[in-house]
């Protein structure tokens, strides 16, 4: 008697779809942050000719990318890299940063620890054109400019921040680190707004950011971290002596012991 064994035919998979190749292109981009979270990609006829594909195939892998988050239609009608992480982490957050002044704090000290761990991934992994884009960005943010305006400036600060970040490619990482620096904004520009009144702390900051950009083209995961850690400590400080004294956190049960 046959015995009845629990296989069944194997079909042959259907022949992949020139889509599909693009769409897991793309998506490997993203995933090892090579793509960051805002980067527009270029537009559909640049594209396809890059890809080596007809337009209507690069279309359909875009809009199946859309479809699933990956990416949205950006101003202008081209196609940029979603945000992933961004939208649960801020819109719950926001309400509480704009209510409680420690709950910022709270935010700055995971980008702390988030920092520390970015320096220290980038030193390790950043590629040549990351090297390249985080001294571009180091040299925007250390340019002395006259009458230049602190949100400016902020913002110069967070796009080295996310270099360091981008550096890392680890997409976890940058995607939060993305949330955190959106969250972050309005506080790092009232920040700048108190330090540009004082050229010291000014110095001090660039170079804290001089030698996390040091020790992370170097190779130097340890004294990236320790840069990092350095730096973040600083700005803590400077967060925290901002907030009115009502508004600073209670004692914590651990730390009144
Ligand atoms: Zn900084």
């Amino acid at each position: 008697m046959e015995e009845v064994l629990p296989y069944r035919a194997v079909a042959t998979p259907p022949r992949t779809r020139l889509s599909d190749s693009i769409a897991e292109q793309l998506e490997q981009l993203i995933v090892d942050g090579t793509l960051a979270p805002g980067h527009a990609l270029p537009g559909e006829r640049v594209l396809a000719q890059k890809f080596g594909v007809s337009r209507p195939s690069l279309r359909e892998a875009l809009l199946r990318l859309e479809a699933r988050g990956l990416l949205k239609v950006a101003r202008g009608g081209g196609f940029a890299v979603t945000d992933v992480t961004a939208p649960t982490i801020t819109d719950p957050l926001v309400h509480l940063l704009q209510r409680h002044a420690h709950a910022e704090e709270d935010v700055i000290e995971l980008r702390h620890g988030l920092e520390v761990l970015a320096a220290q991934h980038a030193a390790a992994r950043a590629t040549r054109a990351d090297r390249a884009t985080l001294k571009r960005r180091f040299e925007a943010l250390a340019a002395p400019r006259a009458r230049r305006d602190a949100l400016e400036v902020a913002q110069a600060d967070a796009e080295f921040h996310l270099a360091v970040a981008e550096a890392s490619h680890n997409v976890a990482l940058i995607h939060v680190m993305h949330g955190l620096h959106n969250l972050l904004r309005t506080s790092m520009r009232h920040v700048w707004e108190m330090l540009y009144a004082d050229p010291a702390r000014v110095r001090e900051l660039s170079e804290q950011h001089r030698a996390l950009l040091k020790a992370v083209l170097a190779g130097d995961a340890q004294a990236a971290g320790e840069a990092a850690h350095r730096h973040l400590q600083y700005v803590r400080e400077c967060v925290h002596a901002r907030a009115p004294a009502k508004a600073k956190r209670p004692k914590r049960a651990a730390s009144a012991g």
